[in-house]
């Protein structure tokens, strides 16, 4: 007999996992201080001091494997200042892709020396800014490499940079030297005004494994690059350090039921971030280390060779480091067994929607002060859309569990959306200002977000 189970007509709930001061900070008064300051919302919320623990865990695991080595914060994941000082600090760095992202960084305290430049055929200004500020280049392709090397003879500089590698698992990536043209490449560093540091590379997924084997592959072509000459002491595996999101079963018993029931209008999002993985951050970057490269660890491997090992994660860094919060409008009921309602702010607020994909931890709905108890069995089913004139701007298709309806007046919150989410794709529709971020610092104390340094560092 074969027992067939039918899938249950409704969500399982998706709670995120959050850090201690995003849940204290949801219950507590100052949430409503914050909403009043910034005129009712929407608005960011960010905590420096997770970035610094998350930056901390990476940089004990590569200290813990003995290894040499510099985690540089991936900028684009969140444009907010507030994380850069927590960089200035040894084994730390930032890595942008833009002039304003390096004038952002050597504004709030890095040095030039411990900022990497990525980004395929970088503009001559940002060359020459870079150049200036000694930082470290990763070459995308030979007719970068020739401009690169004419920027810098031009103004007496000499570059330090790394030759970005074409992972060999992935061929029609539009990034970095095909490994057969990098011979020729490291062959050419010699007769232009630039110092051959040693490889980068950037891996779609999040697996350690390939990480750790294309790492120790280039260990070999520092070998060859030494051989003509080149200091070549460095390797760089990019980013993409996992992060979960929600626990393994709650994750686990999304995916196995999972259809287009739970989405009003039917709108099941037919890829997602995977949003739990394991190993993730710091544990994923002792899992590359400790993998085995033909008989020895990768941190065996660099150890022997003298190479250090640079990281450039962007979203692991500010896991659990924010949240965003939208004001309730109006709620009413849909063609479903869900409500719709509306909140003060835009989908764009939440990138994963421009991906026709979905974020989907819980919302939370943090009710107004003053708000009535919560009747028992008053939970609801609500989509949550945003407040302009587009079909398609909605930040939440599934139908999520929430206590009650929700009021105007209300907060929904959205756990964990510094990486990517917050500011990846904000624009000012409907000419809308962008949500301020609200920066967390210690002993009750919050702050707006600004380009530069602070009064008090
Ligand atoms: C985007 C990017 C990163 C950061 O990636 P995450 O997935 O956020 O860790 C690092 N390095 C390069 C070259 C990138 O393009």
């Amino acid at each position: 007999m074969v027992l067939t189970r039918s899938a249950p007509a409704h969500s399982p709930p998706l709670p995120a996992i959050e850090r201690p001061w995003a849940a204290e900070l949801r219950a507590a008064p100052a949430l409503w201080d914050i909403a009043r300051a910034v005129g009712g919302g929407p608005f960011h919320v960010i905590h420096p001091a997770t970035f610094a623990d998350n930056l901390t865990g990476m940089i004990s695991a590569l200290a813990d494997a003995d290894v040499r080595g510099t985690v540089y914060y991936g900028k684009k994941a969140n444009k907010a200042a507030a994380w850069l000082p927590e960089c200035a600090r040894p084994s730390a760095g930032v890595d942008v892709a833009s002039v304003p992202e390096l004038v952002q960084a050597l504004g709030n305290g890095i040095r030039g020396e411990d900022i990497g430049v990525t980004g395929a055929a970088k503009p001559d200004g940002l060359m020459w800014l870079s150049l200036r500020h000694g930082c470290l280049l990763a070459i995308d392709a030979a007719d970068e490499l020739e401009r690169l090397g004419a920027v810098a003879r031009t103004h007496g500089e000499t570059a330090r940079i790394l030759l970005r590698v074409r992972p060999p698992s992935a061929p029609s990536s539009r990034f970095g030297f095909a490994p057969d043209d990098l011979a020729a490449a490291m062959r050419r560093c010699r007769e232009l005004p630039v110092e051959l540091l040693g490889f980068s590379f950037h891996l779609d997924g999040y697996a350690p494994a390939p990480r750790a084997e294309l790492a120790a592959a280039l260990i070999d072509a520092c070998a060859d690059a030494r051989a003509l000459g080149h200091r070549a002491d460095r390797i760089s595996i990019g980013g993409g350090i996992a992060c979960s999101y929600v626990s393994r079963d709650a994750w686990e018993r999304f995916e196995q039921d999972r259809h287009d029931g739970w989405f009003h209008a039917g709108r099941n999002p037919a890829k997602t971030y995977p949003y739990h993985q394991a190993p993730t951050g710091a544990a994923m970057v002792a899992a590359i280390l400790e993998h085995d490269c033909g008989g020895a660890t990768l941190a065996h491997r660099l150890r022997e060779a003298g190479v250090s090992l640079l990281l450039e994660p962007g979203r692991a860094l500010v896991d659990g480091a924010g949240f965003s919060a939208f004001p309730v409008l109006g709620c009413k009921p849909s063609d479903g067994d869900h409500l719709l309602t509306t909140v003060a702010g835009l989908s764009m607020s939440l990138s994963e929607q421009w991906k026709g994909s979905e974020y989907l931890p819980d919302p939370v709905l943090v009710r107004a002060p003053g708000s009535p108890p919560e009747a028992e069995s008053a939970g609801v089913r609500t989509a949550i859309a945003g407040s302009s004139c587009m079909e398609y701007d909605v930040l939440t298709w599934r139908a999520v569990p929430v206590p009650g309806v929700p009021r105007r007046g209300d907060l929904l919150i959205y756990p964990n959306t510094a990486g990517y989410q917050m500011d990846k794709n904000e624009s000012g529709f409907h000419q809308l200002p962008l949500p301020p971020k609200v920066v967390i610092e210690g002993g009750g104390r919050w702050r707006l977000d600004t380009d530069h340094p602070t009064q008090e560092i």
